[in-house]
């Protein structure tokens, strides 16, 4: 399956008709997509979020998209109310968090947050972002384990970074010092992603996808990887493995050698920076809702209140 997928804020107009057009070129699906609210993390409630949210798939349904998604959630509290917003509507539901193998911000296992989330309503349940994609699968394992034993059978779905990210703890890649600006030493090769591909549908998961990080290549590989499962290749492989056919037209027999799947892989690739270390140190703010840090103000930062942040960040 290929969605094409919008999320918008209240003021955002939806492009659905050219969003439809562009879908239908691929025999894909439009979602809507609502995510977590800077109101949830300045506790102004469940009415007041669920207000925000509501707005936001009144445009979707207005718009006839296919489905919803609710994805990046980091609380299973909110997402709890986000599902049943969207159970408001009559549209299939995905949801999907951006947590770890640690479960979410207030210590909720990743177990009980599938559970729950498939128990408020959602069809499809699973993670999104924040973490790479063979992190996001262990803890797919445990999602699938705890609701095996509530006895649930929604589908699953992941939708993984696009980089390696070993070294992340509880609040995944924006905890990196990289991150935003720095992260392309760390993106997966296609390689990565063919075998994250195999290793997710051998779990069980149907909704295999992307989220920050991945490139058109990536879908590209995760296609091409279950060609034989979904009966077909993506168009733009047709005459070709991922170039490893091109490689063979090459001159050089050093790179004609490299013209194997196994050669691509069983390489890890260097980095070519010769002070690259393989692990960074998360920063591990460690804060979440109800934090004084995270209240939403109307106003934008001020240089003052700026300040300070570097100066805690410097300590
Ligand atoms: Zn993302």
């Amino acid at each position: 399956m290929i969605v094409c997928c919008y999320r918008v804020t209240t003021s955002t107009r939806l492009p659905a008709k050219s969003l439809r057009e562009v879908a239908s070129e691929g025999d894909a699906l439009v979602a809507g997509g609502i995510s977590q609210t800077p109101s949830y993390l300045s506790r102004k409630g469940r009415k007041a979020v669920q207000e925000e949210f509501r707005k936001q798939v009144q445009v979707f349904v207005k718009n006839k998209v296919d489905f919803l998604i609710c994805e990046y959630f980091e609380h299973i509290e909110e997402m709890e109310w986000a599902i049943d917003v969207c159970r408001e509507t009559s549209l299939p539901i995905a949801a999907t968090m951006c947590i770890g193998k640690e479960g979410d911000l207030h210590n909720i296992t990743v177990g009980e947050c599938a559970v729950r989330m498939a128990q408020s309503g959602a069809h499809v349940v699973g993670l999104n972002c924040h973490f790479d994609p063979f992190q996001m699968l262990e803890a797919i394992a445990e999602m699938k384990k705890a609701l095996e034993v509530a006895g649930l059978r929604p589908y699953l779905m992941t939708q993984p970074l696009g980089y390696h990210c070993h070294d992340n703890s509880k609040q995944g890649f924006i905890d990196l010092p990289e991150f935003p600006f720095a992260l392309e030493p760390r993106v997966c090769t296609r390689w990565d992603m063919q075998r994250y591909a195999r290793e997710a549908y051998e779990l069980g998961v149907r909704y295999i996808g992307g989220c920050c990080g991945v490139e058109s290549y990536h879908i590209r590989a995760v296609s091409e990887e279950l060609a034989k499962e979904r009966n077909k290749k993506p168009l733009s492989s047709e005459s070709t493995i991922l170039g490893v056919k091109d490689s063979r037209c090459t001159p050089k027999p050093w790179v004609r050698a490299r013209a194997r799947r196994s050669y691509w892989e069983n390489l890890s690739p260097a980095t070519g920076r010769p002070y690259s270390a393989a692990f960074s140190k998360p920063d591990n703010w460690g804060v979440t809702a109800g934090s004084e840090d995270l209240v939403q103000k109307p106003e934008s930062t001020t240089e003052e209140e700026l300040e300070k942040v570097f100066q805690k960040s410097d300590k």
